[in-house]
């Protein structure tokens, strides 16, 4: 069983690497950034209260992500496993996420952390903003999303490094490259 978790900066290449993993491992890839979006794009109550903070560069409040999680696991495809892109971000967000699935009988298979030294991902989300047109990868709010990453999100490395669930894999290479060793990682104790 596959729950995985992708942990990584912004511009690392966790939503790259979760459209081959999802078909690799044959599990739903749930990208909270990407749920945002497409809430905002279509002007739901969700889409509402997370536009400001996103185009901020801010995280949008754990209550309203924990909820919008609760609700996508809780569909039938995500029975086979799941990989999560973007979520968690917060420890609030990663101790709700254990009490979550604790209460569904589950437990997280493995958390990878994505590393690409920080003079790198500047340079990749400058490029993606390019073509993405994605308004919070404007340089001066990539910076900021970056300080937010730092600050607030890396601490789960060591959450999950001390639940022993954790595995770190260089994000430098081409993406087939990064995903098989992604896959290596998670094949790790199979037998
Ligand atoms: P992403 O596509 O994962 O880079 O997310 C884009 C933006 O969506 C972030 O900068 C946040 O504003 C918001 N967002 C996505 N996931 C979360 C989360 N788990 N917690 C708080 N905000 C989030």
């Amino acid at each position: 069983m596959n729950r995985v978790i992708l942990l990584g900066a912004p511009g690392t290449g966790k939503g790259t690497q979760s459209a081959l993993l999802k078909d690799r491992l044959k599990i739903p890839h749930i990208s909270t950034g990407e749920i945002l979006r497409s809430a905002i794009k279509n002007e739901t109550p969700l889409g509402k209260k997370a536009k400001a903070f996103m185009d901020n560069g801010e995280l949008v409040p754990d209550q309203v992500v924990i909820e919008l999680i609760k609700e996508r696991l809780a569909e039938k495809d995500c029975k086979s496993g799941f990989l999560l892109d973007g979520f968690p971000r917060t420890i609030e967000q990663a101790n709700a996420l254990g009490i979550l699935l604790e209460s569904l009988g589950q437990s997280l298979s493995k958390v990878v952390n994505l590393n690409v030294p920080e003079e790198a991902i500047l340079g990749r989300i400058r490029a993606r903003g390019e073509e993405s047109g994605r308004s919070d990868d404007d340089p001066q709010v990539a910076k900021h999303r970056l300080e937010v990453y730092r600050n607030i999100t890396a601490p789960l490395i060591d959450y999950y490094r001390n639940l022993g669930i954790l595995s770190e894999v260089s994000g430098i290479g081409t993406v087939e490259e990064v995903s098989d060793r992604v896959l290596k990682e998670l094949h790790k104790g199979d037998q």
